[in-house]
C-alpha cells in the first residue's frame, strides 16, 4: 500500500520527531512509552483531555506482558483496580454457569483488572510523557502526507489560541481509534456488515458481586436472542452494565427504557439488578466491528482500534490495543533504523494484525451462534477444551500446537451440530420476535 505524495516542498532534512503518535489511548501510549522509553524523539498528539470517559473496561491477562515492556505493572499495580481472574459465563436464565479461570489455563501470569478507562488511560498517556514522550492533548491530526523521508501530519488544536501547525516526522503510528483517521484517508476500512451490534450501558451502583476471588470478574449474560450483557465491577461500588443486541434491534424507545427493558426480560440479569440504582447516563455505541485491508506502509502502521476491533464480547479490545500498540513501535524503530519500509518487520507486523484478528473473530461470530452457545454451555464439556479455549479468552490467541488443536476440535463440533440439529428461533421482544443473528454462518 503506497501512501499518498505530498505535494508541497517541505524541507526534507529536519524533523520535529522521530514518529508521530495520533491518539493517546492505550495503543498510541504504549507505542509512544516503548518507543521514548528507546530514546526516540516521539510527540503524541491526543484530541481530547484526559481524563475523559471511554467504554471498554475489562482486561485480559495477556496485557501483562505489554505492561512489563513498557514499565507500567508497578504504576497499573499500586491504582488499585479491581482484580479480575477470569470471567463467568452465564445463560439467561442464570441456570447454567461456565467459569474461565484465567489461572487454570496455565498462562504466566493469569490475574488482570477491571479499569475506569478514564483513570487508565489517563495512567498510561501520563506513563508516556514520563517516558519522554511530547504529549499534546486537545489537539487533533487532521491530516497526513507523505514523501519519500519522512511524513507532515497537520495538527489543529482546539483552543483558538493555538493556531494550525505541521510537525514533520520520520514515521507516523496512527493510534486514533475508531476514528481510524488513514484507514479512511487510504480508504481501508472493511466494515464487519454482519457485527453491525448496539451496545446500551452505564454505570450501576448497589449490583451485587460474586464471592471471594471472583469479586472482580467479569459476567457475561447470554440472551435468548442472541444479544448479552456485560456486568463489570469497575470500582468498590461501581458496575458497568451493558447489552448488545444484534442489528436490527433499533429502539423507538428511549435508551434509558430500552436499557430497563432488555435487563427486565433476562431473568439472570434481572435478579441480579433487583436493587440496582444508575448512577451515569445511559450510553450507546453502534456499529463497532471492522478491519482494515492493510496495517502499514512507507512511514506508516495501524494500532489498535484504529487498524480493526471486533465485537467486545471476548473483552480483547484494550489487549488487542497494546499488544499491537507495542508491534507498531518496535516495528517502527526496525523499519527507521534499516531506512526501509519494504522489509520483513513491516511485512511481519502486517500479518500478525491480520492473524489476531482472524483468531479472535473465529470465537466472535461463533458465539453469536446458538449451536457455538449449547455447546458451550452443555454440561461437563471435556476440561481439555474448556481450558483450551480459557487461553484465548485470557488474551494469548496464539497458543501452542496441542493448544490449537482442541480449540480446532471445539470448532468442528460447533460445525457437526449446526448441520445435525434443527433449533427453535429466539425470541425477544426488544428484537422484535425471531431472529437470527445475522453473523450466522
Ligand atoms: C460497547 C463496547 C464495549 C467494549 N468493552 C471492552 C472491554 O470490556 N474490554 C476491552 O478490552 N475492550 C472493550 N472495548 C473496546 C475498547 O474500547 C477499544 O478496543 C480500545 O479503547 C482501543 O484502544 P485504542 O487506543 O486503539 O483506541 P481509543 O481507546 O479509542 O483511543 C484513541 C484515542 O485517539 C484520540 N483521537 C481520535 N482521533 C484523533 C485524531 N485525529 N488526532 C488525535 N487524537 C485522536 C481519541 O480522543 C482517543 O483518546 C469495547 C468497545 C465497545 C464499542
Amino acid at each position: 500500500m503506497t501512501a499518498p505524495r505530498s505535494t508541497k516542498p517541505r524541507d526534507r532534512v529536519s524533523f520535529d520527531c522521530d514518529v508521530l503518535v495520533a491518539g493517546g489511548g492505550p495503543a498510541g501510549s504504549t507505542a509512544a512509552s516503548w518507543l521514548a522509553r528507546q530514546g526516540r524523539r516521539v510527540i503524541v498528539i491526543e484530541r481530547d483531555q484526559f481524563p475523559r470517559f471511554h467504554v471498554g473496561e475489562s482486561l485480559l491477562a495477556s496485557v501483562n506482558d505489554v505492561f512489563d515492556a513498557i514499565g507500567v505493572s508497578d504504576t497499573i499495580r499500586a491504582a488499585g483496580f479491581p482484580q479480575k481472574w477470569g470471567a463467568t459465563f452465564m445463560t439467561a436464565d442464570g441456570v447454567v454457569e461456565r467459569y474461565a479461570d484465567f489461572s487454570a489455563s496455565g498462562i504466566r501470569a493469569p490475574q488482570t483488572w477491571q479499569v475506569p478507562r478514564a483513570t487508565f488511560d489517563d495512567l498510561l498517556l501520563k506513563h508516556a510523557a514520563s517516558c519522554g514522550a511530547d504529549v499534546r492533548e486537545q489537539q487533533r491530526v487532521i491530516d497526513a502526507t507523505f514523501d519519500d523521508c519522512g511524513v507532515t501530519a497537520v495538527v489543529q488544536a482546539r483552543s483558538e489560541c493555538v493556531e494550525r501547525y505541521e510537525v514533520r516526522a520520520r514515521a507516523i503510528i496512527d493510534a486514533s481509534g475508531r476514528g481510524s483517521l488513514l484507514s479512511r484517508k487510504f480508504n481501508l476500512r472493511v466494515d464487519e456488515a454482519a457485527f453491525a451490534n448496539i451496545a446500551v450501558f452505564s454505570h450501576y451502583s448497589a449490583v451485587p458481586r460474586q464471592e471471594g476471588r471472583r469479586a472482580g470478574d467479569i459476567v457475561i449474560i447470554s440472551r435468548n436472542d442472541l444479544g448479552w450483557f456485560w456486568l463489570i465491577p469497575i470500582s468498590e461500588e461501581l458496575m458497568s452494565v451493558g447489552v448488545v443486541l444484534p442489528r436490527g434491534a433499533a429502539p423507538d424507545t428511549p435508551y434509558e427504557d430500552w436499557l430497563d427493558h432488555a435487563i427486565a426480560e433476562t431473568p439472570a440479569v434481572s435478579r441480579l439488578m433487583a436493587g440496582a440504582r444508575r448512577e451515569w447516563p445511559v450510553r450507546v455505541e453502534k456499529d463497532f466491528s471492522f478491519s482494515s485491508r492493510a496495517y502499514g506502509g512507507p512511514r506508516w502502521l495501524l494500532a489498535g482500534d484504529a487498524g480493526s476491533f471486533l465485537d467486545p464480547v471476548f473483552s480483547t479490545g484494550v489487549a488487542i490495543a497494546l499488544e499491537s500498540g507495542l508491534e507498531a513501535a518496535r516495528t517502527a524503530a526496525a523499519c527507521l533504523d534499516a531506512d526501509s519500509w519494504c522489509g520483513a518487520a513491516l511485512r511481519a507486523f502486517a500479518k500478525r494484525q491480520r492473524r489476531r484478528y482472524l483468531s479472535f473473530r473465529r470465537f466472535v461470530v461463533g458465539f453469536y451462534t446458538r449451536e457455538f452457545r449449547e455447546l458451550f454451555f452443555a454440561p461437563d464439556p471435556p476440561r481439555r477444551m474448556f481450558r483450551a479455549m480459557v487461553t484465548v479468552f485470557a488474551g494469548y490467541w496464539d497458543p501452542p500446537l496441542m493448544t490449537r488443536a482442541w480449540i480446532m476440535l471445539f470448532f468442528v463440533l460447533v460445525r457437526l451440530r449446526a448441520m445435525f440439529t434443527i433449533a427453535p428461533a429466539a425470541r425477544s421482544t426488544l428484537t422484535g420476535g425471531n431472529v437470527e443473528h445475522p453473523a450466522v454462518r
